[in-house]
């Protein structure tokens, strides 16, 4: 009794990014188009040897690839799916399995531990089982360590399958890149987030206001390990997640704010922009997650078709100036300066010739005829 009491409360103590993990397909959240890709794939049997998971962190590329694994060795899948309950599936939970292998590259950037991973694998398996090689973070690896996975890629034993994931695909060689199946996994859309982490804190015996899920929601910025985590981090406190009690998880400006000086942007209002500016940096805030707000709202004006598209000279100058400032690694105060000096010249460069269609505009007025509060033309 007291051992079972032991292994619940140990149970418990599991961060809950591991302990919610998906370990079927059908559990995967927002990657409907890779589940379905790896269905069909084993369904058919048309397994490649090699593939390259393209994604942001925490939106379940390593999740994918140890489902995969399972369901490649499972000895009784069930459509397409893992059992979870054989020892091979067991074995792979447990990470006790000699026949897949996982490594970060991020951690191990050298070419001895490829080596040491390739030679694993090239022993073939006994009961002729898959050999998995996972290969988390793989562009964190060394030039040497590419060449070394090339030679492999290049003529791959019988019954290995390479799985590879990135954040970061355009720092993996080319001759790597095209010998995979590239799969490209989505940030998790707002609903699948909020729906997920409703999921658990009702499970946890929590509730979670509102305003805190859309707080955590944009925290997490698409990312399902990120809100994960962070309602774990919460729920440490107080099992009631309110606004207040998750207002110092970000330092990002608030929506609200950025989409203020964004409406004063396109406005061409200069001194509710040095206001809402001064607001902003009379604040802890980062002041680049401004630039990534004010970008988003720009490209959906411009995708919606807005009638602010009307100034399109206007917002496209604007469109580089923010890509331009995006693009840098580091934003330091004189960085953020040399932005705003950029942006009030645009903003005044874009106002002259507004002021002069306002006087066109003025002298079009005594053409038309007011009777009461009545126009004709
Ligand atoms: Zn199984």
């Amino acid at each position: 009794m007291k051992q079972n009491l032991i292994t619940f409360s140990t149970h418990n103590k599991r961060p809950f990014h591991s302990k919610y993990r998906p370990t079927h397909f059908d559990e995967i959240v927002g990657q409907e188009h890779i589940v379905c890709y790896f269905k069909n794939v084993i369904l058919n049997k048309r397994i490649s040897f090699a593939y390259l998971f393209i994604g942001k962190h925490g939106v379940g590329k390593t999740t994918i690839s140890r489902i995969i694994a399972k369901v490649l060795n499972c000895s009784q899948p069930y459509y397409g799916d893992a059992c979870n309950e054989c020892v091979n599936c067991i074995n792979i939970s447990l990470g006790k399995s000699f026949d897949v292998h996982e490594i970060n590259a991020a951690l191990n950037t050298g070419i001895d531990n490829i080596r040491y991973i390739i030679e694993k694998i090239q022993l073939s398996s006994v009961d002729g089982l898959y050999k998995i090689c996972i290969i988390d973070e793989v562009h964190m690896l060394s030039l040497n360590a590419f060449n070394a996975l090339l030679k492999v890629l290049e003529e791959p034993p019988k019954n290995v399958v390479f799985i590879l994931a990135t954040t970061e695909i355009k720092k993996i060689p080319n001759t790597i890149t095209s010998r995979c199946h590239k799969l490209f996994f989505l940030p998790i859309d707002k609903i699948n987030l909020a729906s997920s982490i409703s999921k658990i804190v009702w499970v946890e015996q929590g509730n979670v206001t509102n305003k805190a899920l859309l707080h955590i929601l944009n925290c997490s910025e698409g990312s399902l390990r990120d809100a994960i985590n962070l309602i774990d981090m919460l729920m440490i406190n107080d099992r009631n997640i309110t606004e207040s009690n998750c207002a110092f998880l970000s330092t990002q400006i608030p929506y609200s704010v950025s989409h203020l000086f964004f409406s004063y942007l396109v406005s061409g209002n200069i001194i509710s922009i040095l206001q809402v500016l001064y607001h902003i940096q009379s604040k802890n805030w980062l002041e680049n997650s401004l630039l990534t707000q004010i970008q988003k709202m720009l490209e959906d004006d411009i995708v919606n078709g807005s009638p602010l598209s009307l100034k399109s000279q206007y917002l496209l100058s604007l469109w580089q100036l923010l890509l331009k400032y995006q693009s840098l690694n580091s934003f330091t105060n004189s960085i953020f300066s040399s932005f705003l000096f950029e942006l009030i010249n645009l903003v005044l460069k874009s106002s002259t010739p507004k002021k002069s269609n306002n006087f066109v505009e003025k002298k079009k007025v005594p053409s038309l005829i007011k009777i009461g509060n009545i126009y004709i033309c």
